[in-house]
């Protein structure tokens, strides 16, 4: 592993690699970099981007941690955990809402350790269909549940902003594994535990 002094000034490299370009950015928009109020903006992006783009110093797989012995078998649901994170298509910001519902078999984690997990996923350059399935998918691989669904909602300002110009038009995308896959009952009570009906949402 690279001494904390060796990645110390990797950051700093990187931070003023990235104040560079974000100064070059502005300069092929036709801006002045130098203008009072410009002056210290690629200096305030890089620091936005640190937080903006915190996912990728994280490791999603290590994120649920401890897992704990439980012998609740039914439905647990965490909703309405916020998000922000930026497509990589086109660099603009998308947010929303994501809502984990999972059927433990034994194991259970921490509840903020999900809001943690969104956070590691989301935090990144991405697409709304994959955050779903990643998501999905850490959940089961690490908890091995009986069954996981997850449900996103998002707003995407490269629509509303830019192109098509569609304000207000929510994307909502679902994944499901396991139980919920085979089980219309158990997606129904998920659903209607989040606010949703089933004919609304699919
Ligand atoms: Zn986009």
């Amino acid at each position: 592993m690279p001494s904390k002094e060796y990645r110390n000034s990797h950051v700093q490299q990187n931070r003023e690699q990235l104040e560079f370009h974000v100064r070059e950015i502005l300069r092929l928009v036709g801006e002045n970099p130098e203008r009072e109020g410009l002056i210290d903006t690629p200096a305030r992006v890089v620091r936005m981007y640190e937080e903006i783009f915190g996912g990728y110093a994280a490791d999603s797989g290590e994120v649920l941690g401890t897992l704990f012995d439980e012998a609740h078998e039914e439905l647990v649901i965490v909703n309405d955990i916020v998000f922000y994170s930026q497509c990589e298509h086109h660099m603009a910001p998308f947010f929303g809402k994501v809502h984990i519902g999972y059927v433990p078999s034994g194991k259970i984690c921490g509840l903020s350790k999900f809001a943690r997990l969104v956070d590691t996923v989301t935090k990144r350059l991405q697409v709304q269909e994959r955050i779903t399935s990643q998501l999905a998918d850490l959940i089961a691989e690490t908890l091995i549940p009986h069954g996981v669904m997850v449900v996103v909602e998002a707003e995407h300002l490269c629509m509303c902003a830019r192109g098509v110009r569609k304000y207000g038009s929510q994307t909502i995308t679902s994944a499901v594994r396991g139980q919920f896959k085979r089980d219309a009952s158990l997606r129904g009570e998920f659903l209607s535990l989040i606010g949703r009906t089933a004919g609304k949402l699919i």
